[in-house]
């Protein structure tokens, strides 16, 4: 029987709700209902794109008319040796799972995104960054092997010693498919952390601020109001953590329970809810309004360092399900580059500036620091991103991608990168002109070589010319 009739046809779309595609959508929960779901496309004549958890903003997980094969079924932990701290795992683990898997006996993820939900096979795909970037890179550097299906050759382990290690690990899903890998996971003193928070009236502030810690702070991220100008242009607020090591901290902290998000906010409106009320309030004007009084909260007297789960200091956006929903029914997009730190100020700061001329100012603008890495799509730099949401109406949308087009010329001039998981905007010339021509022809060989008839594909790679 054909496993792909027509009731198979879904609507998928990226977490940003902007970018959405039909497909015939399989759920393998094993690696023989995978092949199973590969042979079917293949005599269909489809191509296939691999989905994890959907957690990526714009096109990587979806195409138009193809076979999405969505790996979260496939969710079996394999091993897990507290000795060693290497968990092995099959590729719709999420990173939620492995945190609950190895925190009673002291281990965190080593890299996690500012969601818990993301499966492995997915993080690995993109190779993403977390709050410690400038400290322990991207998950891939963490990998101690991953096993992954190719078109043209069936199952191979790779470990860092492979250099197809590094060229699959970050190619968003396009050379191969990731069935199992082993992680080295972060012994961690505690499931707490002690956060100082750093109130920045500029974007000097900002970046003294990432340069006074980043030789020992575990982890730092700022958040920056998008909407202010003049003397307080770059303002924000900057938070430095360290794993807690004081002796109080460590026996419940590691225990799931102490590290679950509250159902409520403030005690009383149950989370499920909050979304409605940030719907109303998802324009221009409120969100101006927001972003101020959330700087001038800060002010308040405790504004000092505190101390905080893992989970709550790491997945602040889980707080809220369904927050994207406040952006419904047009979506947004989520606009993050990374800059080497001699230009980064300047670049960010007329970033802003644009939106701000153009009245499409970013309701969350995020700042991070990042180092280089040795994989092929890379998107590290020696230096900090700047992730920004921005949402979309049908009368903006070409203005916001205009400005998109106007920003990615800026990184381009100073050399900076683009993150594919976030990406929405980028034309073919700006991906050829950021990760440059030898990396592109590199990767156009192997596609040849591992995936002949260039069976997986994606809405992102057919828009960057890279299939
Ligand atoms: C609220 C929020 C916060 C985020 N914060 C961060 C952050 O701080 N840092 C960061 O780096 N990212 C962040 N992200 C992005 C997210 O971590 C990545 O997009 C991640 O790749 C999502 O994993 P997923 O399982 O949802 O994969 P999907 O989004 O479904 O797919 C991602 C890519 O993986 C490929 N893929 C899926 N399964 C496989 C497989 N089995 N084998 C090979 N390729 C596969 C897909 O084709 C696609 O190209 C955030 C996302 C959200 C929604």
């Amino acid at each position: 029987m054909s496993l792909l009739p027509p009731e198979r046809i879904e609507r998928v779309c990226g977490f940003g709700m902007a970018s959405c595609a039909d497909g015939y959508v399989v759920r393998p929960a094993s690696v023989d209902e995978l092949e199973e779901a590969v042979r079917e496309a293949v005599r269909a004549h489809r191509k296939i794109v691999l989905r994890g958890a959907g957690r990526s903003y714009g096109d990587a997980a979806i195409g138009a008319e193809r076979v999405v094969i969505e790996c979260t079924r496939m969710n079996r932990i394999l091993s897990w040796d507290p000795d060693a701290g290497l968990l092995e795992a099959e590729a719709g683990v999420t990173i939620e799972q492995m945190w609950r898997h190895c925190l009673p006996d002291g281990f965190w993820p080593p890299v996690v995104s500012g969601t818990m939900f993301p499966t492995l096979a997915g993080a690995l795909a993109m190779n993403i960054h977390g709050k410690n970037s400038f400290a322990a890179g991207v998950l891939g550097e963490h990998a101690e092997w991953i096993d992954v299906w190719f078109p043209a050759s069936g199952l191979q382990r790779l470990t860092p010693e492979d250099e197809l290690f590094s060229e699959v690990i970050g190619s968003a899903g396009l050379l191969g498919t990731i069935l199992r890998a082993c992680i080295r996971m972060k012994r961690v003193p505690s499931g707490d952390l002690r956060v100082r928070p750093t109130l920045c009236g500029n974007w000097d502030e900002q970046f003294d601020a990432f340069r006074k810690f980043e030789s020992d702070a575990d982890y730092m991220v700022s958040w920056i109001d998008c909407f202010a100008k003049g003397r307080s242009f770059g303002r924000g607020l900057f938070h430095a953590a360290w794993y807690e090591t004081d002796e109080s901290a460590k026996r419940d902290s590691l225990q799931p329970a102490h590290q679950d998000l509250p159902s409520s906010i403030l005690g009383v409106v149950p989370k499920s809810l909050v979304w409605h009320g940030l719907r109303a309030l998802n324009n221009r004007s409120d969100m101006r309004l927001l972003n101020a009084a959330k700087h001038h909260s800060a002010r308040l007297p405790g504004g000092k360092e505190y101390r905080q789960s893992l989970v709550a200091f790491s997945f602040l956006l889980d707080y809220v399900p369904n927050w994207r929903m406040a952006y419904a029914p047009h979506g947004f997009i989520q606009y993050q580059s990374f800059v080497p730190k001699l230009r980064a100020a300047e670049i960010f700061a007329q970033q802003i500036e644009m939106q701000q001329e153009r009245k499409l100012e970013a309701f969350l603008g995020v700042l991070k620091r990042h180092r280089p890495d040795r994989f092929l799509f890379s998107h590290g730099v020696d230096g900090y991103s700047l992730a920004l949401d921005l949402k979309i109406t049908p009368h903006n949308r070409d203005r916001i991608f205009q400005l998109a087009h106007e920003m990615n010329d800026l990184v381009l001039s100073a050399g900076g990168r683009f993150y594919l998981a976030k990406d929405s905007t980028l034309r073919p010339q700006d991906f050829r002109a950021s990760i440059g021509p030898q990396s592109l022809a590199k990767y156009r060989r192997l596609k040849d070589t591992l995936d002949p008839d260039h069976l997986l594909t994606s809405s992102l790679a057919q828009r960057l010319e890279i299939d």
